[in-house]
């Protein structure tokens, strides 16, 4: 059995191709159609979910949240309660995937072998590999990790229109990213034209306007500070997203906030919480002004705009984006669930074994996010990084660069593989090292052909040529800084294994 997941910041989702073919999301074990991405460490056993966000407010140190914004950061560490022990980012999302897979197992009554896992277009090389990792924690074989406006993309994909051209934007707004991404489909094909986005950018950023806002009442009324108070300032987090959903079908609200003793309300308008966000549409705005240009298109080229993530609910972006486009978002299916059913559309179209059976077929086109190159020294101490791919090169693809060695017999070339914009090393992500091992007795200046490549997940490789005497150098590993090694994602398995997730 294969399924597609949204691994979400704030919710995730899991669904499969029912028995007419059509994608379906899989309710977990409370009956939800979406999993809140909390954990609650309790008596060594993890509870995953609704349970988990509630005891947010009253248990918060035995809680862990946002673990997706931390993700492929390997020096990030989340306390674990009771304890002395710490898990990174890629154990916390691998609890958080045991229990979508284990309720989808006990739902279909079959055991889940394989599955696609989508990420914001926006994640880089180290952020791809640690989503995949956490999926190969819990066993089970990740097919594919697929961009999330990719993926709703194709859930909105229809085989019976599929010779009509459409240019198609998707608007993705969840909790804690914000992409954009222009596609266009024809023939069978989804083509990806551009994507930008900004990955700490969500509703999350909403939720902090309100409380901010809230907070600096209730110190002008009270004197009191609600960083003071651990448990407020929860309560305050907690209602401050209350409000906001509130707000979405409401045009005011009030705000109680209770702290040290002192219990004041605070009023919230739509038309202020709008002002409130202002500076975060502008911020999207922008990113659609130059992701159109870049795809090469007017908005009167573009035939739908589409909503995905749960912020989209808010009813200022749906009037934003008509007011800035002229064009009226499509919200046909449902921004919370889009992703995963298209994740779903995506595992069902690979083949996995010899009785896999294909009844529709796309194919995806899709382009990076980040440009990608090496650092090369320039001179004593002067370093520059070089791009090899250019950002929003359709992936896979491959380049390759030569390079000449320095010294007769050289045994080493030591390269440092980036992913951003710019030529100063200090502004893009040195996404890890690789040493390209020499055949013995070059002489010096022997041109050897750097190839890097992304492969259609979007995780990068290395390998390399040796021109002058046609030898293929293979393949070399990335050391990468912000990965885990194969040995210690085993090592985590296994405590993984043990761990009871509910
Ligand atoms: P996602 O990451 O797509 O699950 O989106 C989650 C975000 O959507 C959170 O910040 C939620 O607070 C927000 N959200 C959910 N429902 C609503 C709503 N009705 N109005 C505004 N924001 C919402």
């Amino acid at each position: 059995m294969k399924v597609g997941i949204d691994l979400g910041t704030t919710n995730s989702a899991v669904a499969y191709i029912n028995t007419s073919g059509k994608p379906e999301i899989i309710p977990n074990s409370e009956g939800g159609r979406t999993t809140p991405s909390v954990i609650l460490i309790e008596e060594g056993k993890a509870i995953v979910g609704e349970v988990a966000k509630e005891a947010v407010i009253s248990q918060f140190e035995d809680t862990i949240q946002f673990v997706k914004r931390q993700i492929g950061n390997k020096s990030f560490r989340f306390p674990i309660p009771g304890s002395d022990y710490f898990i990174d980012a890629v154990e916390a999302s691998a609890i958080i995937l045991k229990k979508v897979v284990k309720n989808a197992e006990e739902a279909l009554g079959e055991p889940i072998t394989d599955v696609v896992i989508t990420v914001p277009a926006y994640f880089d090389d180290a952020k791809r590999n640690a989503t995949k990792d956490a999926g190969e924690m819990i066993g089970v074989n990740v097919l594919k990790v697929i961009n999330e406006p990719t993926a709703a993309a194709l859930a909105y994909y229809d085989p019976e229109k599929a010779h009509i051209e459409q240019n198609i934007v998707i608007y993705d707004l969840g909790g804690g990213t914000f992409d954009l991404t222009i596609v266009r489909v024809h023939n069978y094909e989804i083509q990806v034209l551009a994507t930008d986005g900004d990955s700490s950018l969500g509703g999350f950023d909403f939720d902090n306007a309100i409380f901010n806002y809230a907070a600096e009442k209730f110190e002008e009324e009270t004197g009191l500070d609600i960083y003071d108070d651990e448990q407020g300032l929860q309560e305050l987090r907690e209602n401050a997203e209350k409000c906001k959903k509130s707000l979405t079908k409401r045009s005011k609200y009030t705000i109680p906030v209770t702290s040290q003793g002192k219990s004041v309300r605070i009023d919230m308008t739509r038309e202020l919480f709008n002002t409130l966000i202002e500076p975060f549409l502008k911020r999207t705005q922008q990113i659609m002004e130059e992701t159109i240009a870049e795809a090469g298109l007017a908005w009167n080229e573009v035939d739908k705009i589409l909503l995905v993530g749960g912020s989209t609910r808010t009813p200022i972006i749906s009037s934003m984006i008509k007011d800035y486009t002229g064009i009226e978002p499509s919200k046909e299916l449902n921004p919370d669930e889009v992703v995963a059913l298209g994740a779903a559309v995506q595992a069902s179209f690979i083949k996995t074994d010899a009785h896999s059976s294909h009844t529709r077929k796309v194919n995806i086109r899709d382009v990076n996010s980040h440009s990608l190159g090496i650092i090369s020294s320039e001179g004593v101490d002067v370093f520059m990084n070089s791009i090899i791919v250019p950002r929003n090169s359709e992936i896979p693809c491959e380049m390759a660069r030569e390079f000449f060695t320095i010294q007769e017999n050289q045994e080493e070339i030591f390269l440092q593989i980036t992913e951003g914009e710019d030529e100063d090393p200090n502004y893009v992500t040195i996404i890890g090292h690789s040493v390209i091992s020499l055949p013995e007795n070059l002489p010096a200046n022997s041109p050897i052909e750097i190839r890097i490549s992304y492969d259609q997940n979007g995780i990068v490789h290395v390998s390399a040529k040796d021109v002058r005497n046609y030898i293929e150098l293979g393949e070399f590993t990335i050391e990468r800084q912000s990965n885990l090694t194969h040995q210690e994602i085993q090592e985590k398995q296994q405590n993984l294994l043990s761990l009871e997730v509910e």
